[in-house]
């Protein structure tokens, strides 16, 4: 897989994240191309662009650059996209998959993002407890997921281009 260097605004090399992601960040306004690949272009529904070898961020960012990201409830949402792992519908909650009050911590393999309805319906029970099933597991977000949650500020990616085809440009 392809990858793209990302520079913060003053040109330090902060990470490398995927394609996909790149062009998300150019399509947000969040960075624009400093060098592409030439001769190859990237198709979502609505964009075209150069393929991006090197991204840069408009706006300067702080990023504490530690192998792990810190845990924060806005990071679980951003995390799992803002989706209940309870039943995939829109999440606005974080629940504790073991209960604070059982010993369960503010972890990233502890928590996930659950809808308000799943959260209050498990209460303060285990999944197993409360017989709901964990459509994904928690999982503990790479570097490159830190750098976009500081990009982002945590807000919502607009919806995610259709999986480009890669095509010479013309
Ligand atoms: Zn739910």
């Amino acid at each position: 897989m392809r990858r793209t260097l990302v520079l913060n605004a003053g040109f330090e090399p902060l990470a490398t994240v995927s394609l996909r992601r790149a062009v998300v960040l150019v399509m947000q306004g969040k960075a624009e191309i400093e060098q592409a690949h030439p001769g190859l272009r990237v198709r979502a529904t609505t964009v075209e662009m150069p393929v991006p070898l090197v991204i840069r961020l408009r706006r300067y960012v702080k990023v504490p650059f530690r192998q792990r990201a810190s845990w924060s409830r806005r990071g679980v949402l951003v995390r799992d996209r803002y989706r209940c792992a309870y039943c995939g519908r829109r999440a606005t909650t974080v629940d504790h998959v073991v209960p604070r009050s059982h010993g369960g911590g503010d972890t990233w393999l502890n928590t996930v993002a659950a809808c308000r309805e799943d959260n209050n319906r498990k209460a303060d029970r285990t999944p197993a407890q409360a017989g709901m099933r964990l459509l994904n597991q928690p999982f503990e977000p790479t570097p490159a997921d830190a750098l976009l949650l500081a990009v982002t500020g945590g807000r919502e990616l607009p919806v995610t281009p259709r999986w480009p085809a890669l095509g010479r440009g013309a």
